[in-house]
């Protein structure tokens, strides 16, 4: 791996400005003694790709001062950018204290999706998942959720990809990479406030997802804290099986899982997304299919089926091509939108499952 210098951080007890949401960097501002007022054009300036250091925010040198003599501002540099045959781009962090973190961009039709960390490892234990395998290292801080976005539009912009105003260089941000989002709540919504509001980034909640393996009583926070699209990693319609692949599903079981999604507020005609990985001979029978549509009745979902990409390092392989068109045919004929999503990026490990932060 491409070793570079670490991440500058908020180092010395200094506050992290990326770390602040628009109230917070307001009251941090009015601290300073400037003018509240202030708060607004400092937050943009901020959250612009291409700004790393205080001078470069266009703002006034005795400001800039001010600034400079309190805080800090953190940003994020990959370490390595891997790319796949299919253009999907893994970048690999190392932030200040050594932990690895991985973000994954998908390029589709002229449109990027970019698949976001949330924790450096997880502590959820997927059976099928590399980050599972690997443990939990920490939650990682406002700062360094939005700095993997605001790191991938600079090497976007690096590469020639040129939009009108930065916002339109990713189309969807995905909290579906290492680590379980609501796991680390406090931080992911701050990340969220910052990554919605129309003075930086301005992401409209349409064009974010946070990925959950079925927190539930955080997932009842989430609806009730911010407006995003939900995804819920389901993986079985069946107890057993989820408990074995998913040990969430001891402490939070279907049911109560189901009736969280039941309560979930969702805009008009908002679904929410069910992700599904196809296990061979675990959960791809026929009677798994029908089990799944029945237990999804009544809640406005899209299932995306994954089938697994067998990466050798788990127990774990992929149904047959039939058996994974034939369990899209039962749901769908039970009414659901169903679709078959192959993992991008399998062959640099950046694929769903595959992120391990290997330094
Ligand atoms: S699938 Fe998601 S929640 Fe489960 S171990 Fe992997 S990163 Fe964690």
């Amino acid at each position: 791996m491409d070793m570079q210098p670490k991440q500058p951080v908020a180092g010395s007890g200094q506050a992290d400005l990326r770390d602040l949401t628009p109230s917070q960097l307001s009251d941090y501002i009015v601290d300073l003694g400037l003018p509240v007022s202030r708060a607004k054009q400092i937050f943009a300036r901020l959250h612009r790709p291409g700004v790393f250091d205080f001078s470069q925010m266009g703002i006034s040198r005795e400001v800039t001062a001010l600034l400079a003599s309190h805080a800090t501002m953190s940003s994020l540099t990959p370490a390595a950018v891997e790319k796949s045959a299919d253009g999907t781009e893994k970048f690999a962090f190392r932030l200040a204290d050594d932990a690895m973190i991985e973000s994954v961009l998908i390029p589709e039709d002229g449109r990027h999706t970019l698949c976001i960390s949330s924790q450096a490892g997880c502590a959820m234990g997927c059976g099928f998942c590399l980050t599972g395998g690997q443990g939990f290292t920490r939650n990682l801080r406002p700062a360094e959720i939005v700095g993997q976005v605001l790191a991938v539009m600079n090497h976007m912009v690096a590469n020639g990809i040129k939009r009108a105003t930065p916002r339109e260089l990713l189309n969807n941000l995905v909290f579906m990479g290492m680590g379980e989002p609501l796991a680390n709540y406090d931080n992911l919504l701050a990340a969220l406030t910052i990554l919605m509001d129309d003075h930086g980034l301005g992401f409209s909640e349409r064009r974010i997802t946070v990925s959950t393996c079925g927190l539930v009583p955080r997932m009842d926070d989430l609806g009730r804290d911010i407006r995003v699209n939900l995804a819920v990693s389901l993986h079985a319609a069946d107890d057993a099986v989820r408990s074995r692949l998913m040990p969430v599903n001891k402490t939070y079981g279907l049911e109560s899982l189901l009736a969280a999604c039941r309560r979930y507020p969702l805009g008009k005609k908002k679904v929410i997304l069910f992700e599904y990985i196809m296990l061979k001979g675990i959960n791809d029978s026929l009677a798994d299919a029908h089990l799944l549509a029945e237990k999804l009745q009544g809640i406005p979902s899209r299932i995306n089926l994954l089938p697994y990409n067998g990466s050798g390092e788990t127990e774990y392989a992929c149904p047959d091509e039939a058996q994974t068109l034939a369990f899209q045919k039962v749901l769908r004929e039970a009414g659901f939108n169903t679709f078959i999503r192959q993992s991008r990026g399998a062959d640099i490990s950046a694929a769903c499952g595959q992120l391990a932060g290997k330094g």
